[in-house]
């Protein structure tokens, strides 16, 4: 951990920097800065002059690294009948896939993976034969249990006696027997069950007298189907995104400056963070920065929770280490007194000038 407190470059630093870097970039600064009856010369135009004010702030720069990588998801096999085939979303892959494109999931069901079998549960039939008939259609009478109920009035006999009475030519009354067939079973010797109407047997309940039920595993469609689910082929793909946060604003330079330190970051000298757990905070960036404020607080949160999301993620990493440069920002203006802001990232034994006039 390095104690020794970061140095800034002085203003007159900057400003030179910035015009010879201006003066590269082709800005006309003899548009801008030319005075009447003098010749022009970059000397000439002096940080006394034309810087206004200094600013220090802080910024933050760390590069967020996007790599595709496929799901690491083992092959499933899936199974379902016609209509599980159809409720299914299937998946199609003449070439590979942008991930970062990518809106499905994950792991899909392939189309080319589609393969029909015999339902097992009905042998391809369709059909299973009904359980409860053992596909005769008909089953015993629960009421008389298939055998026939013996009169009781008879006792089965199919006859009765009945007494009639009778007189004879002394006046005497008597009764004699008659024997009549059985008024309860016409002499029949038989009750008649009222809900088989003797046969002893009724129509199978459970298959309405089909014999046999529909396949619920097929749907009475015979067949199966099963299909690959696997993680789709995503390209190789890789890109890193520089990230800037700063205490300040930055005049619509974040762009320029996160490309120009990305290019370039051996050039400018910071505080690198290589342990963002750990070193991410006051404790660790206060010696070396020589201050701490509530304004640096907010952008080392803010990197903390990138930090932190990017690990979520696992497409995305925040490369190490993630760097903190002191930032001066020269309040400046023309000869005509028009105002732009001259930025330096960096110390002064290794800094990037932008400004734009
Ligand atoms: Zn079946
Ligand atoms: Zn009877
Ligand atoms: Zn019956
Ligand atoms: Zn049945």
């Amino acid at each position: 951990m390095s104690q020794i407190i970061i140095k800034s470059p002085n203003p007159d630093v900057i400003w030179n920097s910035w015009k010879q870097k201006a003066s590269r970039r082709n800005i006309k600064l003899e548009k801008h800065y030319k005075t009447k009856g003098a010749v022009f010369s970059l000397d000439n135009i002096t940080a006394a002059e034309y810087v206004k004010a200094v600013n220090k702030a802080v910024i933050v720069f760390y590069e967020e690294i996007y790599e595709a990588k496929p799901s690491s998801t083992n092959k499933v096999i899936k199974k379902g009948n016609v209509r599980s085939l159809q409720k299914e979303q299937f998946y199609e892959f003449k070439t590979v896939a942008v991930k970062s494109e990518w809106k499905g999931p994950e792991d899909v069901s392939y189309l080319n993976s589609i393969q029909q079998y015999s339902c097992t549960t009905c042998n391809g039939s369709g059909a299973i034969t009904c359980s409860k008939c053992n596909g005769r259609k008909m089953i015993t009478c629960s009421n008389c249990k298939g055998t026939t109920v013996g009169c009781k009035t008879c006792k089965s006999t199919g006859k009765t006696t009945i007494k009639i009475s009778v007189i004879d030519q002394q006046n005497n009354k008597m009764n004699v027997e008659q024997t009549v067939p059985c008024p309860s079973c016409s002499g029949s010797k038989r009750i008649e069950c009222y809900k088989c109407g003797g046969v002893g047997k009724v129509p199978c309940d459970s298959c309405q007298a089909e014999g046999s039920k529909r396949c619920k595993d097929c749907s009475g469609h015979g067949v199966l189907f099963k299909w690959v689910v696997q993680p789709v082929p995503f390209k190789a793909e890789r890109n890193a995104t520089p990230v800037i946060l700063s205490t300040t604003k930055l005049s619509g330079f974040e762009k320029e400056m996160g490309a120009e330190i990305q290019n370039a970051i051996e050039r400018v000298e910071g505080i690198a963070l290589r342990d963002p757990y750990n070193e991410l905070n006051q404790r660790f960036i206060e010696p070396s920065l020589g201050y701490y404020s509530k304004e640096v607080d907010k952008i080392v949160h803010e990197t903390q929770k990138s930090w932190r999301n990017a690990e979520k993620n696992k497409d995305y990493t925040v490369k190490k280490p993630v760097y903190l440069f002191p930032l001066i920002v020269l309040d400046c203006e023309t000869a005509k007194g028009k105002k732009f802001q001259v930025f330096s990232i960096g110390s002064e034994r290794g800094y990037l000038v932008f400004g734009k006039i």
